[in-house]
């Protein structure tokens, strides 16, 4: 029955109305994309390029491997988009070349971004072999940091990206509630937004996410986490930039459809994941998914929240 229902689920992501929201996939590296091409994936909403540092913890690879991995993924979508975010080691992926051994409090530590500022070396050769792989391609590169915290953080990477003579747009992911906070005065210094929900559920709720007695407070259909996607999606509209989602949250169907009510431009997932949020959203007007947000968010926790959105989206 589930098969049945997705007889007509192939093409670009889109209301039922034709408001479009582009469906991307999340890969881990070159193995992911026959899947993602398979699924009518409109490109990459997020390359997680620690997945190639993983083999050999100790040592970077060098930049000849990382061309041809990046290349690979790029020239699998030549219409399509590609956003590679830069390495994001740290708490739930450690490497050791970038990881500061026993902190008390890794999630809270120098992770992500912070530890790719701390070694300009390694951030300068991913970004040189991103500049090398997309060359003479036509495919539009996107390039993003994860853990953004503030404006100054922005500012550091799109310097780096520059300096690195990366012709690609750069962005900020949203994984922190200070960046939700103040994502107008990120968008000073990047072009776009994409929300890391799994991490921004955990900053939010004080939730570590590996930590299952607290997976209550990880759940996406939050209300405040909603809220915070809400304020980014409306900071980048008022900036006339773009704003996706690339957690876990947007391989929900339904939550798919509250995301795109509540302002956000496009939605990255694992692949397998994509054809049954095309049939959901393809079902509902944008004005429907805009009064199933709406009706989210008013309510005061996650399970009324989700019944909430399916009450307003079934018509009752
Ligand atoms: C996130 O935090 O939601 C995210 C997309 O990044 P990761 O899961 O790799 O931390
Ligand atoms: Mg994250």
């Amino acid at each position: 029955a589930r098969k049945a229902a997705l007889g007509a689920s192939t093409g670009p992501g889109a209301t039922s109305d034709g408001h479009k929201v582009p469906l991307l996939a999340n890969v881990g590296g070159p193995a992911d994309v026959p899947a993602a091409v398979a699924a009518g994936a409109e490109g990459v909403g997020l390359f997680r390029t620690e997945f190639l540092f993983l083999d050999d913890s100790k040592n970077a690879p060098s930049e000849e491997k990382q061309v041809e991995a990046y290349r690979t993924v790029l020239e699998a979508f030549p219409e399509g988009r590609v956003v590679v975010r830069v390495l994001d080691a740290g708490a739930d992926k450690p490497l050791d070349f970038l990881t500061p051994a026993d902190e008390p409090n890794p999630a809270l530590g120098v992770r992500g971004l912070r530890s790719l500022l701390d070694h300009p070396d390694v951030l300068r050769t991913q970004l040189t072999a991103l500049a090398k792989a997309s060359e003479g391609l036509p495919v539009y590169l996107e390039v993003m940091a994860p853990m953004v915290a503030d404006r100054a953080d922005a500012k550091a990477f799109a310097d780096a990206c520059r300096e690195a003579g990366l012709r690609a747009k750069f962005g900020a992911m949203v994984e922190i509630p200070s960046a939700a906070l103040r994502a107008r005065s990120i968008l000073q210094e990047v072009e776009f937004l994409s929300l890391g929900t799994n991490d921004l559920a955990q900053y939010t709720f004080a939730a570590d996410r590996q930590v299952g007695a607290v997976s209550r407070l990880q759940d996406p259909w939050q209300p405040a986490l909603l809220d915070l996607v809400a304020l980014s999606a409306e900071a980048a509209k008022a900036e006339g930039k773009s704003c996706g989602v690339c957690g876990e949250a947007a391989s929900d169907p339904l939550l798919a459809c509250v995301l795109t009510g509540l302002g956000v431009t496009s939605l990255s997932m694992g692949a397998a994941s994509i054809p049954y949020v095309r049939a959901t959203l393809a079902k509902y007007t944008l004005a429907q998914c805009e009064r199933a947000a709406a009706a989210a968010r008013a309510c005061d926790s996650a399970e009324e929240a989700r019944t909430a959105a399916q009450a307003v989206l079934s018509g009752e």
